[in-house]
């Protein structure tokens, strides 16, 4: 196995600060929109987000977790609960920013969508990932992307986050 450091903390900071200004700039502001992290490390990342916004604009913006293992189109039965999402607010007419770490097949977003709209019915819903590493089975693409990795199948994209995993790093691991 070896490992080729992608990204470092700075370069994880200057990513994120990228997207917020980019969301801020999409949406106009950021009156109408929420923050939404697949757990588990979109969580993190979907408040890190909403802090860099909050400076931005100057006012707080709403900030919750999407957990979607109930909801993957591999889980044997479904189930209308996601047990470990934390949205405490409604939905209904906000733009939903959903928020994950790497994006590869599209499936989990696909599901996160699903998930999202047992919460309510969202005005919009737009995607930001840290990690973009291609391979779409679904007709699914990020709004905000901090890095476009193009990776082989076999390789996966470590991503450590420093409220997880005591660092910020993203590295691709080959065989
Ligand atoms: P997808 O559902 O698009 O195939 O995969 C995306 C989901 O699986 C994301 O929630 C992401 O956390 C996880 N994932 C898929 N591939 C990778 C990868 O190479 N590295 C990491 N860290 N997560 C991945
Ligand atoms: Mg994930």
């Amino acid at each position: 196995m070896t490992e080729t450091q992608v990204m470092d903390a700075g370069d994880v900071r200057r990513a994120l600060t990228r997207i917020a200004h980019e969301i801020v700039e999409r949406n106009k502001g950021a009156a109408g929109i929420a923050l939404v992290g697949v757990v588990r490390r979109g969580e993190p990342l979907a408040a890190r987000l909403a802090g860099l916004i909050e400076r931005i604009e100057g006012h707080s913006v709403a900030c919750g977790g999407l957990d979607i293992a109930l909801y993957r189109d591999d889980y044997a039965v479904r189930r209308h609960e996601a047990r470990a999402s934390s949205i405490s607010f409604d939905i209904t007419g906000k733009t939903v920013i959903l928020v994950d770490d790497v994006l590869f097949t599209g499936r989990s977003v696909r599901s996160a969508i699903d998930a999202l709209m047992d919460f309510g019915r969202p005005a919009a819903v737009q995607l930001a990932v840290l990690i973009d590493r291609g391979h779409r089975e679904l007709p699914i693409r990020a709004d905000f992307v901090g890095k476009n990795l193009p990776t082989q199948r076999t390789e996966r994209i470590n991503v450590k986050l420093a409220e997880l995993d005591g660092e910020d790093a993203v590295a691709i691991a080959k065989g």
